[in-house]
């Protein structure tokens, strides 16, 4: 009788880990599609992430990177996708034809999650709040489908500025698509289709909103921090009549698109989404 061959292992590498929700996600997604897989959470550092990748994707498994470690993934990658080249971000990671692969999975889990409250980008007027990472994913998202102008205002102004030269550069667009303006000018905006919080404000019990829902000025909202029953700022835009998501689905749709880079399977959405729904956490 010959021996079943060992699990392939998937890794979230980070710091913190222990309480993502991806293991609940890809594990039920592994169960349900029959892959022989196991997903784990393994707290990394500096020095040992691009070591961690390339041992965990030589031996048929991967993973996902998060914070504060996606740039250093990027830069840890054989053959990097679009996503990742334009963003400097690298989410998910894998093995293929002896190269340790990678992609920002972010950027696709935004554009499908998005579709709940704006049917189209193209053309559209979009302020982004926040320019870390996930900011970065959503404005190259955003060009990406062919927004008219997209805003970036953030705490610190030098890193706005900092992501709009990186951003209009990679998708080749003029400069006067991607903005960075004041908070202040943030505001006082109008005539804007879409407002994205891709600040980690509202993660906290307590936080400030990360800006006043104004109905007539913002047409929808879309929080990239992640509530079951929605954050103090979605709710806030609901009470006002604003379409408003928070950002469960983005997590499904991230995880979604990294477990179609691993397995070249359809993600079992709904089993993904079920598995969220005991673990996810609530208002
Ligand atoms: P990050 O790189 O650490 O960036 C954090 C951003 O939040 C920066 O722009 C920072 O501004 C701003 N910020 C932090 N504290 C603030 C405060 N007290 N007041 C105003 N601004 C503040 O993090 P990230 O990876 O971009 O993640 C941002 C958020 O998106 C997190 O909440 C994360 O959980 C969420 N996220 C969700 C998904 C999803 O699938 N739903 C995916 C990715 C990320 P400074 O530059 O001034 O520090």
């Amino acid at each position: 009788m010959s021996a079943s061959p060992a699990p392939r292992v998937y890794a979230l590498l980070g710091d913190p880990v222990e309480h993502s929700l991806s293991p609940a996600l890809q594990n039920a997604a592994f169960r349900h599609a029959g892959v022989d897989a196991v997903y784990v959470t393994r707290r990394a550092d500096a020095e040992g992430v691009a070591v961690l990748m390339r041992a965990l994707g030589r031996a048929g498994g991967g993973g996902n990177v998060t914070v504060p470690f996606k740039t250093l993934a990027a830069a840890a990658l054989d053959r990097a996708a679009p996503a990742v080249t334009a963003t400097g971000a690298c989410n998910t990671f894998w093995w293929a034809d002896g190269a340790l692969c990678g992609d920002n999975t972010d950027v696709a889990g935004f554009l499908a999650a998005v579709r709940a409250v704006i049917a189209d980008l193209a053309d559209s007027r979009v302020l982004v709040l926040g320019a870390g990472g996930a900011a970065r994913a959503v404005v190259y998202a955003l060009l990406a489908e062919g927004a008219a102008e997209v805003q970036v205002a953030n705490r610190t102004p030098a890193r706005a500025e900092a992501l709009a030269r990186r951003l209009h550069e990679a998708a080749g667009c003029p400069p006067e698509r991607v903005r960075p303006i004041s908070l202040a000018e943030a505001a006082a905006g109008e005539d804007l289709d879409l407002v994205v919080n891709a600040t980690s404000l509202g993660l906290r019990p307590g936080d400030p909103l990360p800006m006043e829902p104004r109905p007539g000025a913002h047409r929808a909202l879309f929080d990239l921090v992640y509530r079951r029953g929605g954050t103090a700022w979605t709710r806030a835009g609901t009470a006002a009549a604003i379409p408003a998501v928070e950002g469960t689905e983005m997590l499904v749709q991230q995880g979604a698109a990294a477990f179609r880079c691993w397995t070249g399977l359809a993600a079992p959405l709904e089993v993904m989404r079920a598995a969220l729904e005991g673990a996810a956490p609530t208002v």
